[in-house]
């Protein structure tokens, strides 16, 4: 039989632990969802793909707004990152200032893609083991919490 005093103090443990495991889960959980922006914001050629992949680490509210903006976006005629200049289609040089356009392969957009879903479909399982681990928390504490009040 354990006194209240230890009780309370394995209570407190639990509830720590508990916060520290939810946060590793929330930093993982943040970065898969940095990399599935990421990747999205290489396939569709967005400006700043790292920027909106950090922002959206940070606040996964970011990345909301992102799709958002994505989906609402008419697809914008391509231009060239140094000069602004619109370009050609399948163009490999700007025909103004002359930059390489590096544009990507087939294979590497392939590759942006399938990233980008795998990331999503990894960010929403993370979300789901997320919830279930915060559910059977609350249970066990709460029982635990009980058991020592003489519930
Ligand atoms: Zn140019």
């Amino acid at each position: 039989m354990m006194g209240f005093e230890t009780s309370m103090a394995f209570s407190v443990i639990l509830l720590i632990g508990a916060i520290g495991l939810y946060s590793l889960m929330w930093i993982g959980s943040s970065l898969l969802l940095a990399f599935c922006v990421y990747n999205d914001a290489l396939y569709r050629r967005v400006d700043n793909p790292v920027m909106w992949a950090v922002l959206s680490g940070f606040f996964n509210i970011v990345a909301l707004i992102y799709i958002i903006i994505q989906v609402s976006k008419k697809q914008q005629p391509m231009r060239c990152m140094q000069c602004g200049d619109f370009l050609a289609p399948g163009s490999q040089h700007c025909q103004r200032c002359g930059r390489s356009l590096m544009v990507p392969s087939s294979e590497e957009m392939a590759g942006y893609n399938k990233r980008r879903r795998l990331f999503l479909w990894l960010w929403i399982a993370s979300q789901v083991v997320s919830f279930i681990f915060v559910f059977v928390f609350l249970m066990i504490y709460l029982a635990n919490v009980f058991s020592f009040v003489g519930l």
